[in-house]
């Protein structure tokens, strides 16, 4: 799927439907359970622009579940996180739901240091160029996740 800039005005409703019913379709082919706790989840995780923490998700899921407790909510991030269907943004400790999940990529993430939106790209030649200059230091690269902190088209 493609989603617009996180600055743009759009519907993020109708990007949440199309990324749960993609997650569906994921899990389905994969033959693994995207039970509707899960479901839940990943519904809060994409609700909002900004990366959500376990915290944050766990208060919004109690609101429907709750006997929701810390592990249910860690053990959901642990399954969407391993299916590629969020990304964990470390410098923030918290989730974002993945825009090309099915679709094997490295990401760089834009982070707003205002308004705390977080978009993901995933551009290949970036991707490249830091393979190929890793390769030059001889260094063996496995996770090449960028986070790149400043100010969005809203908050400048
Ligand atoms: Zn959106
Ligand atoms: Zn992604
Ligand atoms: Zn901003």
């Amino acid at each position: 799927m493609s989603h617009p800039p996180v600055s743009v005005p759009h519907d993020h409703g109708a990007c949440v439907h199309e990324a749960l019913a993609r997650a569906q379709t994921i899990c389905d082919a994969r033959g693994v359970k995207l039970t509707p706790l899960r479901g839940q989840v990943l519904e809060i995780v994409w609700r909002s622009h900004k990366p959500a923490g376990a915290y944050e998700v766990l208060d919004e899921l109690q609101k429907v579940h709750k006997a929701a407790r810390p592990p249910t909510v860690y053990r959901a991030l642990e399954f969407l996180e391993a299916e590629g269907l969020i990304h964990r943004i470390e410098s923030q400790n918290a989730y974002l739901g993945c825009i090309e999940a099915g679709a094997p990529h490295s990401s760089q993430f834009l982070i707003c240091r205002g308004c705390g939106a977080a978009e993901e790209i995933a551009d290949r030649e970036l991707d490249a160029a830091i393979a190929v200059a890793a390769k030059r230091a001889r260094f063996k690269a496995e996770r090449k996740t960028v986070e790149i902190s400043g100010l969005c088209a809203r908050c400048t």
